[in-house]
């Protein structure tokens, strides 16, 4: 599904290629000895395809591009997490951050410049709604993230892919659908349906079609154990309130059968983090299978909240993990880089527009 008439292939999956080879007059399996060239062997230049005819090549290379956006920086943390910037226009640049651990290697990737849902814990929401990426944009991130680990086939430098930087990624559906299917082609880049996952605060219409079109693991950052609370920290939460979203998680485990939804929940000193919401918590939870991520805040420039103290943290660890769900706290990682969770805002941003709206926000906080 294109949303755009594009005629960079980056935009494409497997089943939109074949339909241009098909349209080209050229057998279907074109689409996936192209996709080798782009994915297996990171070649974007058509002349290098030895096995496509001399005549086909100059075609593709008239008629079509393989662009990519330029990376602007890399930057690593002490940790070993890598941040990269890449340039997707004049006046927009996304982050993509690679998290190295022991036994994985995870690609957190964006979906949007911005977000448009303003949650009230989150610097890529205090930034603003920009515009959404292009498929070739988020595969891209993929791509480039890839490439310069070195990750290949066989040598799996990268192992899941949670799409949770910078952007909502089920309002930017149509564009990103396309992108997970890439993710997960065997001719694409071949990562497990359970490796990929798709983090949403809670686009309920989306979800259903999410889970219609697409095997994918599904997180929702929930962050509240009732709606009073959460109307407070997700504006969508009045939208599609915590019944309407649960509901449709069920949905969602029943037709994928094994699998369980990640509960993400951002723990914010005094706001969220007391032993009732921790109890409340596994009271709403308790018909839903699912696993619970506690991700302590992270703090940004112009906002107010506060990380939760360490006992805190232990003991809503402790309540949850006592009513049996396992529950994993989410290691702060690229601190020192501002890579960690929803401190991603897009340096080249802040340069330009943003930096102006964060300052008034530090004037209005102090
Ligand atoms: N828009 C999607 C995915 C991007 S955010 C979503 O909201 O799920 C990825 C995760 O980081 C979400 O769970 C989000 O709530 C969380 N997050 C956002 N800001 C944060 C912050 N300042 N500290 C810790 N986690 C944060
Ligand atoms: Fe957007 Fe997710 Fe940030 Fe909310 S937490 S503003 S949905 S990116």
């Amino acid at each position: 599904m294109i949303v755009e008439r594009t005629n960079n292939l980056f935009d494409m999956d497997r089943a939109a290629l074949e339909q241009l080879f098909v349209r080209m007059g050229e057998k279907k399996f074109r689409a996936s000895q192209l996709m080798k060239w782009i994915y297996h062997s990171y070649e974007t230049d058509f002349s290098q395809f030895n096995n496509f005819s001399l005549k086909m090549r100059s075609e593709l290379a008239e008629q079509f591009t393989l662009e990519l956006p330029e990376v602007i920086s890399q930057q690593e943390s002490e940790d070993g997490t890598v941040k990269w910037l890449l340039q997707v226009d004049e006046q927009n640049a996304v982050e993509v951050v690679y998290i190295p651990e022991a036994t994985r290697g995870t690609l957190c990737v964006s979906s949007q410049v911005g977000c448009s849902l303003n949650c009230t814990f989150c610097a890529t929401g205090a930034q603003g709604f920009n515009r959404h990426l292009s498929t070739a944009e988020i595969v891209a991130q993929v791509w480039v993230a890839a490439k310069m680990l070195g990750h290949t086939r066989t040598e799996r430098k990268i192992t899941n892919i949670v799409m949770m930087g910078m952007g909502e990624p089920l309002a930017n559906y149509d564009r990103v659908l396309p992108a997970l299917n890439i993710m997960r082609d065997d001719f694409g880049f071949g990562f497990a349906n359970r490796r990929v996952t798709v983090s949403t605060s809670g686009l309920v219409n989306k979800i259903d079609q999410l889970n219609a079109d697409a095997d994918v693991a599904l997180a929702i950052s929930l962050h509240a154990p009732n709606d009073a609370l959460r109307d407070t920290l997700v504006p969508l939460n009045k939208k599609y309130n915590i019944k309407q979203l649960l509901d449709a998680c069920k949905r969602f485990v029943k037709d994928k059968k094994k699998s369980r939804i990640t509960f993400e929940y951002t723990l914010i000193r005094d706001v969220n983090d007391r032993p009732e919401h921790a109890r409340e918590l596994v009271r709403l939870l308790s018909h839903v299978p699912c696993k619970i991520n506690l991700i302590p805040f992270n703090p940004f420039p112009g906002n107010a909240f506060k990380r939760s103290t360490a006992v805190a943290v232990e003991q809503f660890k402790q309540i949850c993990q006592a009513s049996q769900y396992i529950t994993t706290v989410r290691k702060t990682r690229g601190d020192d880089i501002a890579a960690a969770c929803g401190q991603l805002a897009g340096d080249f941003m802040d340069r330009t527009r943003r930096s102006a709206s964060i300052r008034q926000l530090q004037l209005e906080v102090v």
